[in-house]
């Protein structure tokens, strides 16, 4: 079957990026189509942790609420352990929130998707992109999508937004370019584990090795380990489950005490590792948010929170009929957490340095936000202008 579809914005991928990009769009009078090759309500790879910035825009947003009746804990507290320090930050209360929250996946994805329902998005799951459409002056003006049962969509827009993850479909045939690369990667293997206190968000770093806990849903703990890919190699899914005992054990002799005889929900889930990037934000016709656009090693858990951001300003500079805007403010926020992330991802560091960076990736956090707070004295023109 083949059916052909008009609308102001096609989007590509319904996740965090996607999804609040759509419900942004929908909400300001577009005509928005979502699609995601995946299930409504999937799981991905993640440790979950939001920043302050995802909390506020969630929270302006009016989605927060959802989360919290879903049992998402709050988390009023950080705490890093350097080596043998241990340093307790309180989440202070600001801007209407007053705890950061780890909402598992499925739980955060799927809200804003129903967010995005609510604002008016045509959303269909099990639909690929598989090709994009261009005028004659070469600008992109819609796409193909396939379903499972072999049925073709043709879809025309003004604009194709690629919020399709790091290996983005969308950047790949409008041929993005990469502005920089990220020298360092790291590899994650994590797992829920229920029956530790809901005591904030704890981070553990020593040489070569990171590891955190993050009170999610159901009562558990994403507990995670981080290191470089090399310690990873040729481990076995059977040895997966060793080789995070010891690396717990490496990052904290007292996490692992409180770990022992505990299993997993389910058997860990890995990050190999993949290296960052930020891509060309936009071009006549497409776009890029989240993944699709930046992405940045795990290690400093900034991908939703910057996934959101840039929702907020992709919407803001599509609804104002200034792309440019877009690429220039994500670029401006983007560079700094990008750089320190890459320095963080290295593994290459002393205690002491590993904190000094935490101290600048603290810095470049706080302009984020200040940048978002100082949206909300800034309306976007109700107007759309395409
Ligand atoms: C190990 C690990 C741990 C992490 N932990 C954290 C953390 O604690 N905190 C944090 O903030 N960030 C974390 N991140 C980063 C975070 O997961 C990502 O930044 C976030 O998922 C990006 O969201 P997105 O919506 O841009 O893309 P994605 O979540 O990658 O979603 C893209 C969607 O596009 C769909 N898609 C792809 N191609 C097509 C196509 N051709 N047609 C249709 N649909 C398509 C996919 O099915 C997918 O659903 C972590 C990442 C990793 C790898």
């Amino acid at each position: 079957m083949m059916a052909y579809e008009n609308y102001d914005a096609l989007i590509v991928g319904a996740r965090c990026a996607g999804a609040a990009t759509a419900m942004l769009l929908a909400r300001k009078g577009m005509r928005v189509l979502l699609v995601d090759r995946a299930g409504y309500g999937t799981d991905t790879v993640s440790t979950h942790a939001l920043m302050r910035g995802a909390v506020l825009q969630l929270h302006r947003w009016g989605v927060l609420p959802h989360l919290l009746e879903a049992g998402t804990p709050p988390v009023r507290s950080t705490t890093f352990h350097y080596g043998d320090e241990k340093l307790t930050v309180a989440i202070k209360p600001a801007n209407g929130m007053d705890a950061l929250y780890a909402p598992r996946r499925a739980l955060l994805d799927s809200t804003l998707v129903d967010a995005a329902w609510d604002a008016g998005v045509q959303v269909r799951h099990g639909q690929t992109l598989v090709r994009l459409s261009r005028r004659a002056d070469g600008r992109v003006c819609g796409g193909t999508l396939l379903d499972a049962a072999g049925d073709v969509t043709h879809v025309t827009a003004d604009l194709v937004i690629g919020a399709d993850g790091a290996g983005s479909t969308v950047a790949r045939l409008v041929g993005a370019e990469t502005l920089r690369e990220a020298r360092h990667t790291t590899a994650v293997l994590y797992g829920y584990f229920g029956g530790r206190e809901p005591d904030g968000y704890e981070w553990w770093y020593r040489p070569g090795v990171a590891a955190g806990a993050i009170p999610t849903n159901r009562g558990h703990h994403c507990v995670f380990v981080a290191m470089t890919p090399d310690r990873l190699h040729g481990v076995t899914s059977a040895g997966r489950a060793a080789l995070f005992s010891k690396l717990v054990q490496e990052a904290d002799p007292a996490l692992a005490a409180q770990l022992a005889g505990r299993t997993p929900d389910a058997p860990l889930r890995m990050f190999g590792g993949r290296k960052g990037f930020l891509r060309q934000a936009s071009g006549p016709g497409w776009a890029l948010v989240g993944d699709a656009g930046y992405f940045r090693d795990p290690i400093t858990a900034h991908g939703i929170t910057d996934a959101l951001r840039d929702a907020e300003l992709l919407a803001r500079a599509v609804v104002t009929g200034r792309p440019e805007e877009y690429a220039t403010v994500r670029n401006e926020l983007s560079l700094p957490l990008f750089d320190v992330t890459d320095a963080i991802a290295a593994f290459d560091w002393s205690v002491e340095e590993v904190q000094a960076l935490h101290r600048a990736l603290n810095q470049a956090m706080k302009r984020e936000v200040e940048h978002l707070i100082s949206l909300e004295t800034t309306p976007v023109i109700e107007e759309v202008l395409l």
